[in-house]
């Protein structure tokens, strides 16, 4: 039976990802060596790095003044890198979630971080909207989807501070105006590579301006300078970072994919507001194109785990919410093709029509 992957991360990737980086690792570039089995600083391997960060600027339209870096620790290790290296006296979040009310609790081991708005009182079903960015902070920082609760920010907003996001589960489903932001980072593990390597696109100028003194693996600048090579990097998400970034490349870049992710997402939406059985969890304004989070309706919520199995049956993989939120959960990131989304569609049809 084919399954429709609709896991929340590590989350789908596009098939010929898999089978590129899957050669790969049998015999990298015909030298009848894996990937895995040579120097990171051989020709062939800082060939990728090169292409990887290139094709990364040509998607996202980085503008002149960026640095694009790979590193290890995921997203949660950015939560910890941001304030160490642009906190100086005062840091704004806006806690959107788990995720930004992490980033948020690191940042006060570090000086003075305001939270300038939350929907925690509402288990975070929306994104605040009326907030004052304070002027005299140094960095204004955001969480621009929120995988857990399905809500997403939906514009590159303007801050009259330096504009920090983590972006971990929407990079590369929209095109975005890297100049609004000091800097972006994400874990890979949603929308473009396996596991193990951190994106992180930094302003250079913000840099380099704390009293403090910064461990040499934590300063972004040692990684500008060398880089993404001041030691071993992920070598094989890079390199599955990079078939991917062609796979969208050859998809007709961000605009395109887009276009996709918003007829998609548009498709699950629609039967979630149609069905008798099901409704959506958060605010129609906010809803995220990448996770699609629903319930069942009061009167049908003894149904919901035969409904897990029903849609397990055929073939629905991963659509259990998180345990915050409950109910289901379909991730629809960009490798998840329309097909998938159709048939959840007629899943919960056909299980509407029984019940
Ligand atoms: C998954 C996720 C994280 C955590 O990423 P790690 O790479 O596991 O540290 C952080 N932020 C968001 C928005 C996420 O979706």
């Amino acid at each position: 039976m084919k399954k429709h992957n609709f896991n929340a991360g590590p989350s789908i990737l596009p098939r010929e990802v898999i089978d590129q980086t899957a050669k790969a690792i049998l015999d990298f570039n015909g030298i009848g060596l894996s990937i895995m089995e040579i120097s990171h600083r051989s020709k062939d391997f800082q060939a990728v790095m090169d292409e990887t960060v290139a094709l990364f600027k040509e998607l996202l339209e980085i503008p002149e003044g960026y640095s694009v870096l790979f590193l290890g620790g995921g997203a949660s290790l950015q939560f910890c890198m941001v304030p160490y290296n642009l906190l100086e006296k005062k840091a704004a979040y806006l806690n959107t979630g788990v995720w930004a009310t992490k980033a948020l609790k690191e940042a006060k081991l570090f000086g003075k971080a305001v939270e300038v708005a939350s929907s925690k009182e509402a288990n975070f079903t929306y994104i605040p909207k009326d907030y004052v960015i304070p002027a005299d902070a140094d960095y204004f920082h955001i969480t621009t989807n929120n995988t857990i609760y399905g809500t997403e920010i939906h514009e590159d907003i303007d801050s009259p501070v330096t504009l920090v996001a983590d972006m971990s589960s929407d990079i590369f489903s929209r095109p975005v105006d890297v100049s609004k932001y000091g800097l972006i980072y994400g874990g890979a593990q949603k929308n473009l590579a396996p596991a193990g390597v951190t994106f992180v696109v930094v302003k250079d100028e913000i840099l380099g301006k704390m009293s403090r003194t910064i461990p040499t693996m934590l300063d972004y600048r040692t990684h500008i300078k060398d880089g993404s090579m001041f030691n071993t990097p992920p070598v094989v998400p890079i390199y599955a970072a990079l078939q991917t970034l062609k796979w969208l490349k050859s998809l007709g870049g961000l605009k395109a994919m887009q276009k996709i992710n918003i007829e998609k997402a548009g498709i699950l939406y629609d039967e979630i507001d149609r069905s008798r059985l099901f409704k959506g969890t958060v605010a129609v304004e906010d809803r995220s194109l990448m996770n699609i989070c629903f319930i069942m309706n009061d009167e049908y919520k003894d149904l919901e785990s035969e409904f897990a199995k029903f849609a397990s049956e055929r073939g629905m993989i991963g659509i259990k919410g998180h345990r915050l939120v409950g109910g289901f959960r379909a991730s629809t990131y960009n490798a998840l093709p329309k097909e998938s989304v159709i048939a959840l569609v007629n899943c919960m049809k056909d299980f509407e029509k029984s019940h």
